[in-house]
């Protein structure tokens, strides 16, 4: 056993509510599930697959996820808590009909407690085979692509940060770098430019990069320069990490607003970037498009495209409320969030203890 933290401290850090330890010798799988809380519905979260290095990383990271997706569903108005699924192994390697199939059977057994979708290191089709042993997996309609309606959201949240910073929410004329323009990056670069910006792209991927600048006007310029560039709107939808010590100098934008997950080096870089009288669009709050339209294929019915869609155009107002709360308690915008997603849980917990006279 590697594992250096007491397990019950490691529990009580954050109150999380489980940890669950899964194992199938037999066909190769150790798996992680966390629940970090249940109080707005059942714990949301991908299964991302990944040959960490040590137990204790593989700990650290569904433990920091399962938490970051509470907040995201709180903050989104889903009736969703947050928890995660870690597997431990390779996917180049490691997958198999099998092992997958057994995660879903572990993932049954919490009885509804827990709810899959993809992360990284796992596709659609590893979920479908978890889904032949549960019900609890999160999917759209064959036709429906999880990242359009990300991006959607990425847009109404940069509407809304535009709307702060200039009065306007139009985007007639508007200046966007557009970091990365893969499944999510692609489609936002569609909107932008069919709403009348000026898009500039950065992509590492030649084939991807040739698509982009076949299919829109856009410009294209090397990856290390994009986020330097003199623009009204950063849009980071690529890697995690991108607002650091190096990077935050060079920043010459008024807003960033993208769909990468964890884009804050540090929460320091949070505090900064407001110092720099840059506005920060808090990362789970702009790209929880794709969270919104699973959690309406969990209604009873299934999936409703026009009600998902109004969801998901809803983050046009929460990104508002997370800006006026920044403006008014004079916090850095990462800390609104967080205040938002937190009032909102200590609310429906607090209904739930009324509701039945003792603690939920
Ligand atoms: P993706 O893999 O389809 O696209 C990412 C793109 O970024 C790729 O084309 C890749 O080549 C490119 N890239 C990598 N490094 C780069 C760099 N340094 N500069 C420029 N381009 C670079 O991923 P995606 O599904 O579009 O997701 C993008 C980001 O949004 C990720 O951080 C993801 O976690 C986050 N996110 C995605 C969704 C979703 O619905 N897919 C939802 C929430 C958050």
């Amino acid at each position: 056993m590697s594992i250096d933290t007491p397990l019950f401290e490691v529990l009580r850090t954050s109150d999380y509510e489980n940890l669950i330890w899964c194992q199938e010798k037999s066909v190769g799988l150790q798996a992680l599930i966390a629940i970090h809380d249940t109080t707005l519905g059942p714990a949301a979260g991908g299964v991302r697959m990944y040959p960490y290095e040590s137990e204790q990383r593989a700990l650290d990271d569904v433990l920091r996820l399962a938490r970051g997706m509470t907040y995201k569903a709180a903050a989104a108005g889903a009736n969703l808590g947050g928890g995660k699924c870690v597997v431990l192994g390779d996917p180049k390697r490691g997958e198999s009909e099998a092992l997958f199939r057994t995660l879903g059977r572990f993932i049954e057994r919490l009885g509804g407690l827990y709810i899959a979708g993809e992360d990284v290191g796992t596709t659609a089709q590893d979920l479908a085979l978890v889904g032949l042993e549960t019900r609890h997996v999160f999917s759209l309609p064959a036709e429906e692509e999880v990242a359009h309606f990300t991006a959607f959201g990425v847009v109404q949240g940069m509407r809304a940060c535009l709307q702060h910073v200039s009065g306007s929410a139009d985007l007639q004329g508007r200046t966007v770098a557009v970091q990365g323009v893969g499944a999510v990056g692609s489609d936002v670069v569609r909107r932008l430019v069919e709403a009348g910006a000026m898009v500039t792209v950065a992509e590492t991927d030649q084939d991807r990069l040739a698509q982009i600048t076949k299919s829109y006007p856009v410009t294209a310029v090397p990856v290390q320069e994009l986020h330097a560039r003199p623009v009204d709107v950063y849009c980071p939808c690529a890697l995690g990490a991108v607002l650091n010590e190096r990077t935050l100098p060079e920043l010459r934008c008024k807003i960033v607003c993208g769909a990468a997950n964890n884009q804050l080096a540090t929460e320091e870089c949070g505090d900064r970037i407001a110092e720099q009288g840059i506005l920060y669009a808090p990362d789970y709050i702009v790209n929880a498009g794709g969270l919104l339209a699973y959690a309406d294929g969990q209604q009873p019915g299934g999936f409703n495209r026009a009600r998902a869609l109004a969801a998901v155009e809803r983050i046009a107002e929460t990104t508002q409320r997370v800006l006026a709360l920044a403006k008014e308690h004079q916090l850095p915008t990462y800390r609104a969030a967080d205040q938002l997603a937190e009032q909102r849980i200590a609310a429906v917990g607090q209904a739930k203890t009324v509701a039945t006279g003792w603690g939920r």
